[in-house]
């Protein structure tokens, strides 16, 4: 019998008020992994309210005691990191080795955000006039909505909450539907270490019966949502339309350019992790490899036969390279891109189909596949697919590389291969992507750096590392007149 789980509002596990109910299931297997709330406006209404109430007491705690409870939740989440593992490959399919990943992401960044706890930096400047002292502080912004999505499941609700929590924020946290254990183990450790009532809730259910009445809720003063372009769009509108602050991470078109004098081997690896890694369902997922014509036939040749002898299975199975996709609406999404491949006339090199035969027959898998004789503008190399798929594409120089790099609509990460310092640096200045990398796949971010994308992939925020805090928090400027007299500031500085 599979485990029931609840909401988690104002202290106490509660069911969904209708009693609704949804299974988790294993996208490998089809198997039952647990109940889950299937919540509704009036669950949301009680988080929202529970958040609300906790407010002015949370941000009065200091700033240093809040990171003690972070701390401590880092800490069980180290001492659990195998099992949430495990948890969340059963949930969403990600090899197992990744899933610990997203797991050590969750721990970094709650470690990150404890210590900040006895920063959170403000400015101190000399005043233009003589008894005055001038600086500003951070303070909350007040009840924080965060909306994730399920390709990282424990990394992304931790990117969100940590920064929000350490700030003095109270937090609903509203997870995808496709993977509810992993934020349940991660608001299961808050709790356990000692995280007052209120201050974090999750609700458990859908877009449109949990999403919608949180983005809608007037008690709600910050939204901050990673998912797709098409909800974060919905979205954007109603916070501008109901005066919220808002923080989006959409849809990326990552690429990773090869230079002629790239060391192809370590190239064909980032490839071959990047594009297919967690099944090519990363925001930064290297989804268009952009060769240079010097290499390109060997490149694409060596590309394929390493792409063709990936393993597709389990994603607990020892010697499996790449996992299924979440779910049957991906799955049809992925092979629908095969034959708009085709009709662009792109060449389908390797891969290309759905894999159902053996053990594969109760999962939703997709061959690792190769597209081949893309032009740039083609859909498959401007639409983002969100499976294990990747496009070459030839280009002649660096400058057109860069300029082939750029010219979509999105513009998280970009890498390149080259040996020369010179083209490297070129590449960074031209690239307009929120993240580069050299030498490296276009994968890898660490905590203490900012993270997100330019163009239609964020709307100017970022995630983690500093720039985190500047989403979660509000500056106080603040003046100190210790001369006893109206001093007027432009006025009385001669
Ligand atoms: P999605 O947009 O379908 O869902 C994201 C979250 O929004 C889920 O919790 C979902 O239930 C909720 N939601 C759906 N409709 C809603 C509505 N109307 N109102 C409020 N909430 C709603 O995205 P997904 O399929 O879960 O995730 C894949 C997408 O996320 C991809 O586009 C990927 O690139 C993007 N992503 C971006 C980043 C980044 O940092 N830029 C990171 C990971 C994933």
């Amino acid at each position: 019998m599979a485990t029931t789980y609840q909401n988690w509002i104002g202290g106490r596990w509660v069911p969904a008020r209708s009693g609704g109910t949804r299974e988790n299931i294993d996208p490998a297997s089809g198997e039952v992994l647990g109940i889950f709330p299937r919540s509704g406006a009036e669950d949301v209404n009680d988080a929202v309210g529970a958040a609300r109430k906790a407010l002015d007491s949370w941000r009065a705690v200091p700033a240093p005691r809040r990171g003690e409870i972070l701390f401590r939740a880092g800490e069980t989440l180290v001492r659990c990191k195998e099992e949430f593992a495990r948890d969340m490959t059963s949930e969403m399919g990600k090899v197992l080795k990744e899933a610990r990943g997203d797991v050590q992401e969750a721990i970094d960044m709650t470690y990150y955000m404890a210590g900040e706890g006895r920063r959170c930096f403000g400015q101190t400047t000399p005043s233009e006039l003589p008894d005055k002292f001038a600086m500003s502080v951070r303070q909350s912004v007040g009840v924080a909505a965060a909306i994730t999505p399920w390709n990282f499941p424990m990394a992304i609700p931790a990117w969100k909450i940590m920064p929000a929590l350490i700030t003095g924020n109270t937090v609903v946290l509203k997870a995808a539907n496709d993977t509810p254990k992993s934020a349940w183990n991660l608001v299961k450790a808050l709790e356990e270490a000692g995280l007052p009532a209120g201050v974090l809730n999750v609700v458990f259910g859908s877009g449109s019966e949990v999403g919608t009445p949180l983005v809608e809720h007037p008690d709600v003063d910050l939204i901050s949502f990673t998912g797709s372009n098409e909800v974060g769009s919905g979205i954007a509108f109603k916070a501008a339309q109901f005066g919220k602050r808002l923080h989006l991470e959409l849809g990326g078109k990552n690429a990773i350019i090869i230079l002629d004098d790239a060391d192809l081997g370590l190239a064909l690896d980032g490839v071959i992790w990047s594009a297919f890694g967690t099944t090519g369902q990363r925001c930064t997922a290297a989804s268009r490899v952009i060769a240079q014509r010097g290499i390109l036939d060997e490149l694409t040749e060596r590309l394929i036969a390493r792409t063709e002898a990936l393993r597709l299975g389990h994603g607990l199975e020892e010697g499996t390279d790449v996992g299924p996709v979440v779910n049957q609406e991906q799955l049809a999404k992925v092979d629908g891109y095969m034959d708009v491949a085709r009709r662009d006339g792109a060449t389908i090199a390797c891969g290309g189909s759905v894999a159902n035969v053996g053990p594969l027959a109760k999962g939703f898998f997709f061959r690792p596949t190769v597209l081949t004789d893309v032009k740039p503008k083609m859909r498959v190399a401007q639409e983002e697919i969100f499976g294990p798929v990747t496009a070459v594409i030839a280009v002649d120089s660096l400058e057109e590389a860069i300029a082939v790099n750029n010219n979509v609509s999105y513009g998280l990460s970009t890498s390149i291969y080259t040996r020369d310092v010179n083209q490297a640096f070129r590449a960074i200045e031209g690239i307009t992507t929120g993240l580069v990398y050299v030498n490296a796949g276009t994968i890898g971010a660490e905590v203490h750096l900012p993270f997100g994308g330019t163009r239609g992939t964020g709307n100017g925020h970022r995630e983690a590392g500093q720039a985190a805090l500047d989403t979660y928090t509000e500056w106080k400027t603040v003046y100190v007149d210790y001369s006893g007299k109206l001093q007027k500031a432009q006025i009385d500085v001669e």
